[in-house]
């Protein structure tokens, strides 16, 4: 070994104890007199220092001449620090350099290499392999790993076998774009990659391997939006001979681990909330439950007034933000402005200032007069001192549009904390989805979820009401898996494909195979597929998921590392078949 120690190692007790390290120089003080050298590693940082007049001129000479990030060796006594840095594990020691190697130089890397980094994020991610030397990055795969070993850990303890299953698969018309790759053997003919293993996680079952895991790489050609990945990590899993709620419970179970194993947190019981209520009381389907501010309609107290936008609208919903009531005019512009905005969409914002002194002041005080707005502040449990805020109009749009609102209200009430973490299960999604588009009905979660048996009746009559066997799990308002429960007879899947407006040729072209399984003693089964990366930025704290992913892609989908997407050559294009125009 080229080193005894690593540079987070050494202490107090190593005193008097000569070492020898290696690493790069992250930093060097030259004082005159004295010297020194940041010394870093994977482990962490150890000063070195030389003294004018003590140590070897040679010696002296050689540690000035070190360039940032050079990569060397040292052997030196170790002894304690006059001055101690108590923020770093070696900070009580240092190391008295004897003898210095230059294992290899370095050119000055194209930003700085500490924790506060002064590099943007194109240049960190074309060098990414520095950025990767940085502490925080660093730590963030740390985490990363160990979230996947505990994870492992959980699920091989209840007895789930982690099977891989292929990369390269069938193109299917469901879901997101495939990622396509060419087959040189068969012109004409495409592998696609994975959207995620759910068909062949469904055929092990089949199988009867009963309990199957994988953390698994899968491919989705989506559009581009920031901090999306089209290569992401999912856990993905899947139990035969199961309900719903074993699945709810093993995973749930599965959360609570990786919390309690890599943050020490234990996350209380995860509650349930059905879709139908968490579009009700806060507009979305996965609501941050780190804070309360409910949504409360507000149709029967604010119509027949006079107020046309009120009573022409579908819905009329408000929210309270408690101690906002002295927002100032300006204030209250920019939250109008907000949900004017085109993301947003919302016509206008009413609102209501409940005066400590008990008071009302309000945007509509021309239609309501104060026994009005305590009818409204009274069924919003307002205080005075509160904001009242309301949106009207069609009920699905106005809900959306609050639940932006009462994210923006929670930011600024700082009432979304990095640190605290609460997990929910929405339960109950309706088994399809309206798509103006392509103008008929898509699976919401997929064509291979189950409906709830009491509502098979519903599928010709109202499709829209039908409610899946669905679950999703949600932190901090968050989707970080879902799943199902799923169908395991032919005519079922049949008649889901059919609904989907597949013809049955189509329908057996396309999943056949699996249609032809589920004849041969396929087991009632269920499952769910976490987002990996998601999870590991959430136990971080982290906005974004790049820092969780060792070589990731930049938001126009490149890695500018290694500059791909690129072309290919002519002849490669040529074994393969394909022809290209411009
Ligand atoms: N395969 C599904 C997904 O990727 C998850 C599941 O249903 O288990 O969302």
């Amino acid at each position: 070994m080229l080193r005894t120690h690593t540079c987070g190692e050494l202490r107090l007790a190593h005193v008097n104890q000569t070492v020898t390290l290696a690493g790069w120089v992250q930093r060097t003080r030259d004082k005159g007199s004295l010297l020194w050298i940041d010394l870093r590693d994977r482990y962490g940082i150890t000063q070195l220092f030389l003294e004018e007049g003590k140590s070897d001129p040679q010696l002296i000479a050689a540690a000035r001449s070190l360039g940032r990030e050079y990569v060397i060796r040292v052997t030196g006594k170790v002894s304690e620090r006059i001055s101690k840095n108590d923020k770093l594990a070696t900070g009580e020691i240092e190391v008295k350099v004897e003898q210095l190697t230059v294992l290899n130089a370095a050119k000055t890397p194209p930003f700085t290499i500490e924790d506060e980094t002064d590099g943007g994020d194109d240049l960190r991610m074309k060098y990414r392999y520095l950025d990767l030397r940085r502490t925080p990055v660093r730590e963030s795969l740390q985490l990363r790993h160990k979230m996947a070993q505990q994870t492992r850990a959980y699920l091989d303890s209840l007895n789930f076998i982690e099977v891989e299953t292929p990369v390269l698969i069938k193109s299917t018309p469901e879901g997101a774009r495939d990622f396509v790759v060419p087959s040189r053997i068969h012109h004409g003919e495409f592998y696609a990659l994975p959207q995620s293993p759910q068909t062949f996680k469904q055929l092990l079952m089949v199988s009867g391997f009963d309990r199957y895991y994988q953390i698994v790489k899968c491919f989705r050609d989506e559009d581009l939006r920031a901090d999306r990945q089209p290569e992401f990590t999912q856990i993905d899993c899947e139990m035969a001979f199961i309900t719903q709620e074993d699945v709810l419970s093993t995973f749930e179970g599965l959360i609570r681990h990786l919390f309690k194993s890599v943050k020490g947190i234990d996350l209380t019981s995860v509650p349930r909330m059905s879709y139908a209520d968490a579009m009700t009381h806060y507009g979305s389907d996965k609501p941050d439950t780190r804070f309360d501010m409910k949504f409360v309609e507000l149709n029967t107290v604010a119509k027949g007034k006079g107020f046309g936008v009120f009573d022409n609208a579908e819905l009329v919903v408000g929210i309270c933000a408690s101690g906002c009531a002295e927002y100032t005019r300006k204030q209250l512009d920019e939250l109008t402005e907000f949900v004017k905005r085109p993301q947003v969409g919302a016509k206008g914002l009413v609102y209501v200032q409940y005066k400590s002194d008990g008071t009302f002041k309000s945007s509509v005080d021309k239609f309501y007069g104060p026994d009005d707005l305590k009818q409204w502040a009274d069924a919003l449990h307002a205080k005075p001192g509160d904001l009242i805020l309301i949106l009207s109009g069609e009920k699905n749009a106005t809900r959306k549009q609050l639940s932006e609102l009462r994210l923006l209200m929670g930011e600024r009430l700082g009432l979304r904390d990095k640190t605290k973490f609460s997990a929910l299960w929405v339960l109950d999604f309706p088994l399809l989805e309206w798509s103006e588009e392509t103008n008929r009905w898509h699976a919401m979660h997929h064509p291979f979820t189950s409906p709830k048996p009491e509502d098979m009746a519903l599928l010709d009559s109202d499709p829209g009401a039908v409610r899946a066997n669905a679950y999703d799990m949600v932190l901090n308002g968050t989707e970080i898996g879902g799943g199902s429960i799923r169908i395991h007879d032919r005519a079922t899947q049949q008649l889901m494909f059919s609904k989907l407006g597949f013809s049955d040729e189509e329908a057996r072209k396309q999943f056949g195979f699996l249609m032809d399984a589920f004849e041969f003693g396929a087991p009632p089964h269920g499952g769910i597929a976490f987002g990996f990366d998601r999870l590991c930025s959430l136990f971080g704290g982290a906005e974004s998921i790049r820092d969780f992913i060792a070589f990731p892609k930049n938001n126009a989908g490149r890695d500018v590392m290694i500059d791909t997407p690129s072309t290919i050559s002519e002849e490669q294009l040529k074994e393969l078949g394909i022809q290209v125009r411009d």
